[in-house]
């Protein structure tokens, strides 16, 4: 499975947003975008004329390092948002947000997508009942997922589970008890609170 491997906090600042993409260092004041909140890089802190295009790829770009996703898999989501009936930019959030990766993070059972991603390709995750080994796996309306025994011992999921104060969004039913959660809607686009403009990343694809 390609990834991105660079450093991460650099994406943070290219985006000049916390995009909380490693756990509890996000909201400790170990953030770098704390101290050094302009794009890295020599020209970092220069002037940027904001054009038209520039303003669609950071949206785009943004988009994809929230989720985690490289561009191939995010232009083949994208098209797939397209041919769904509906807004294409609110299809493509929706697909975003129920890859499995994304709802084991949501659900406060990973402290970040990248967690989750690990734990689902270690085997550590199942969907109604059989293991699923693939983060951008599509979820729907009524799927069941839940933790193996091994998974549910984990210190760092008993951390995730029992210490950290997490509120997972209405549309999955979380039983922190049993590890287990429930796709109870698919989200609309009020219920999904990533700071991105989805009709730029429309703008962008549709040139
Ligand atoms: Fe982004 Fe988290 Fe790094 Fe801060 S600590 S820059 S929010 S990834």
């Amino acid at each position: 499975m390609a990834r991105y491997t660079g450093p991460v906090c650099r994406l943070c600042r290219r985006e000049r947003m916390k995009l909380y993409l490693k756990g509890a260092k996000c909201d400790s004041m170990k953030c770098p975008i704390e101290k050094r909140p302009y794009p890295p890089g020599q020209h970092g802190r220069g002037r940027v004329r904001e054009t038209e295009y520039l303003l669609q790829l950071r949206e785009k770009q943004k988009a994809r390092r929230i989720y985690g996703v490289l561009e191939k898999q995010f232009r083949i989501t994208f098209k797939e948002a397209a041919r769904r009936e509906g807004k294409t930019g609110d299809n493509l959030l929706v697909l975003l947000e129920t890859r499995l990766d994304n709802v084991v993070f949501r659900s406060g059972f990973a402290a970040s997508r990248s967690q989750a991603r690990q734990f689902i390709r270690h085997g550590h995750i199942q969907v109604n009942g059989k293991r699923v080994d693939i983060p951008s796996y599509q979820l729907k309306k009524g799927d069941q997922i839940s933790l193996t025994q091994r998974a549910k011992e984990m210190i760092v999921v008993r951390h995730s589970l029992e210490v950290v104060d997490h509120t997972p969004p209405m549309w999955i039913d979380v039983s922190k008890n049993d590890a287990k959660l429930t796709i109870s809607e698919l989200p609309i686009r009020e219920q999904i609170d990533i700071p991105v403009r989805e009709q730029l990343i429309v703008e962008l694809y549709s040139k």
